[in-house]
């Protein structure tokens, strides 16, 4: 998860022949999560949400232990939010970023283990993500710093499945004191149905990705099982609430869903039937973003399949099923992105050479 579109990589930008983004917000819309906490609803969904924490089943995991109480489960995650990183974000979608960046909020651990891990710094190593913990008044101030100190164009929650709870109730702290751009949810998809509809006119925008096909391979390489399941009806619940990607009058993206599919050497993303499947079972609307940025950090260089990077003609054959399936809306990443996109999370400062971090 956390992957990233650096900036200017762009080769091809779909969708300009239909016009297919919708321009039906003002630049001042006040976003849907304001009213829900106007009428009380946003704090009674954090406490049902924290509610659930005494037995997790935030996600599909569903390890049931107490996280209030010091317990940690598949994520190695306890009760407080973990955030490895708070920086303004140039390298994500050009609708997302914008000229002034993308508010990143990156949570550590995760509750995948994708051995070709782009952020395993934060995500899979917990023991130094210890003492990373924070209130949820401090998540709402870095919220508002990003939002009114660095002028951010939205807030982006990286990898937040198994933070849910604590999102939603930082957002409670944030929302009087003046949070009013658009939220991001971005993530691996392997999500819950069940909470992501808690999530129902709090998330404007969502950034899921699509990362299998066969659930053996998601298994093997994510330790996810039955992924396809999960991230298929995650990606569905997604597009029912917000639907297609819409702009605002500045060219920014207001609602909806991006799907990020990240191409992986010897078709192990399952490229074909998953970019098929959007298009006959969401919708050829929908908006797709792939990506090309792949290459082998973490564990991959010692899996054999894995251990490159994505060829020119495996970049094509992706290229083609786009046409194939007449999926015209999205972005493209460059073939050479594995070149110009490597976080560092170790980085002193930000993890983004480009980037200010709190
Ligand atoms: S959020 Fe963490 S503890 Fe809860 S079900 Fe998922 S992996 Fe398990």
């Amino acid at each position: 998860m956390g992957m990233s579109y650096p900036q200017g990589r762009r080769s091809k930008s779909l969708g300009t022949q239909r016009s297919p983004l919708r321009k039906e917000y003002r630049s001042e819309s006040i976003p849907r999560y304001v009213g829900l906490y106007q009428s009380g609803e946003l704090q009674r969904r954090s406490e049902a949400l924290e509610s659930r924490l005494a037995s997790c089943d935030i996600c599909p995991r569903d390890c049931r232990v107490d996280r209030l109480h010091g317990k940690s489960g598949f994520c190695r995650s306890g009760h407080l939010p973990v955030v490895s990183s708070v920086c303004d974000h140039h390298g994500e979608e050009p609708v997302i970023s914008g000229t002034k960046g993308t508010g990143a909020i990156f949570f550590g651990n995760c509750n995948l283990k994708c051995v070709y891990c782009q952020n395993h710094q934060i995500s899979q190593d917990a023991a130094h993500q210890q003492g990373k913990d924070i209130t949820p008044r401090q998540l709402a101030e870095r919220m508002m710093y990003l939002q009114d100190v660095l002028g951010c164009h939205n807030i982006s929650f990286v990898s937040p499945s198994h933070f849910v709870p604590q999102l939603v109730t930082a957002l409670c702290e944030a929302v009087p004191r003046g949070l009013r751009v658009p939220l991001v949810y971005n993530t691996n998809s392997y999500d819950s149905v069940d909470v992501l509809k808690q999530m129902d006119g709090i998330i404007d925008l969502y950034l899921p990705d699509l990362k299998y096909a066969d659930d053996k391979l998601a298994v093997k390489y994510s330790q996810a099982a039955h992924y396809v399941q999960h991230a298929r009806e995650s990606i569905k619940e997604m597009y029912r609430q917000v639907g297609d990607l819409a702009l605002d009058d500045a060219g920014l993206a207001r609602s909806g869903v991006i799907v990020r599919h990240l191409i992986l050497p010897n078709e192990l993303a399952g490229s074909r039937e998953s970019l098929g499947w959007l298009a006959r079972e969401v919708s050829p609307s929908i908006t797709v973003s792939v990506m090309a940025q792949y290459y082998p950090v973490h564990r991959a260089p010692r899996v054999p399949l894995l251990s490159r990077r994505i060829s020119a003609a495996e970049y094509a054959g992706v290229l083609d099923m786009l046409d194939e399936f007449k999926l015209q809306n999205g972005w493209v990443q460059g073939l050479d992105a594995a070149e110009n996109y490597q976080p560092d999370f170790q980085r002193q400062g930000h993890p983004f050479v480009l980037s200010r971090a709190v």
